[in-house]
Formats: C-alpha cells, sequence, structure tokens
C-alpha cells in the first residue's frame, strides 16, 4: 500500500493533531504550548498551522523574557522562555530558590526531576510551592506574550512536565 507522507516540525505537528482530534478540536486559532526539556510551540491561524519560511513558524521557546539571565540557553541567547518554563528550566528555577533559602526541604542534597519538584509543591513542601510558584510566572508570562500577538481562541498545554499527571501551578 502506497500512501502520501508528509513531515514537519514536531510542535507544529503536535498542534495540527490537537487540532484534528485533541484539545483544539473545533478551535480555528489555536495555540499549543509543549513542555518538556525545551519549549515548544505550534501555532494554528484560521485552521492553518503557521510554518514560517523555513518551518520555524511558532517556535516559541526562545521568546525573550529575562534581560539579565547570566546562563546561556542553547540557542546562544540569554533570558529565552524555555529556560525556565521547560523541565529543565523548572530545575533551574529551583536551585535558584534553593541557594537562596536555608528553608528545609525535601528537595534539598537531592538530584531531583521535574516532577519531584511539583510532586513535593502537592505534597506541601513551601520551598517547592516557592518553586512552583516562579515556574508559573514564567510559564504565564511567555504564553501572555505569544497570546497578545497570536490572539487564539484556546491555549492547549502539553509535553512531558504534563504527563500524567495534573497541577495546580
Ligand atoms: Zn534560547
Amino acid at each position: 500500500m502506497k500512501l502520501p507522507v508528509k513531515a514537519g516540525n514536531d510542535a507544529n505537528v503536535a498542534a495540527l493533531g490537537e487540532a484534528w482530534k485533541g484539545g483544539g478540536q473545533g478551535y480555528p486559532n489555536m495555540l499549543l504550548v509543549t513542555l518538556g526539556t525545551g519549549v515548544g510551540g505550534g501555532i494554528i491561524v484560521e485552521g492553518k498551522i503557521l510554518n514560517g519560511a523555513k518551518g520555524s513558524g511558532g517556535e516559541i521557546g526562545h521568546l525573550h523574557l529575562v534581560d539579565d539571565e547570566p546562563e546561556t540557553c542553547g540557542c546562544g541567547n540569554h533570558g529565552c522562555f524555555e529556560m525556565y518554563a521547560s523541565a529543565t528550566g523548572a530545575v533551574r528555577i529551583a536551585k535558584r530558590v534553593l541557594a537562596k533559602t536555608d528553608e528545609d526541604s525535601v528537595l534539598r542534597g537531592k538530584d531531583f526531576e521535574c516532577r519531584d519538584i511539583f510532586d513535593a509543591a502537592k505534597a506541601g513542601d513551601k520551598v517547592a510551592k516557592e518553586i512552583a510558584d516562579q515556574y508559573g510566572y514564567y510559564l504565564g508570562k511567555g504564553i501572555a506574550a505569544v497570546a497578545s500577538v497570536v490572539n487564539p481562541e484556546i491555549i492547549v498545554l502539553g509535553g512531558g512536565v504534563f504527563k500524567g499527571r495534573r497541577y495546580a501551578l
């Protein structure tokens, strides 16, 4: 059997899937934000994916959010959205919060991952709650910046950070 095959950027293809059979079904103007090791985006405007000139349309992860970020993003810039709102970003925020306080936390002295932070926050760990608050701040700031340009009807969140879990950030 011969079938036509089309390929695209992972977040853009994910957005098309969400628009077709997922959370974006019935909304021709949709923003998908994927939160994993990085932050990806897929923008659907009037039913069509925004590919841009070379297929990098909707790449929201490198949107500039913070001016005084000392670390360098994988793209070579500083202060990109995904430096804070990805799973690795959550761990970055956590290390900074832990370094600034003497408060006890289940995360202190451990080699933790993103999910451990949110599990600890859900369990009531005060430091983990502060980390989750900061994570939510950056996530909201980035999404608001994109939404102000795109004017979506719906914003769909996906990716490993949310895998199988629901968090009140
Ligand atoms: Zn970047």
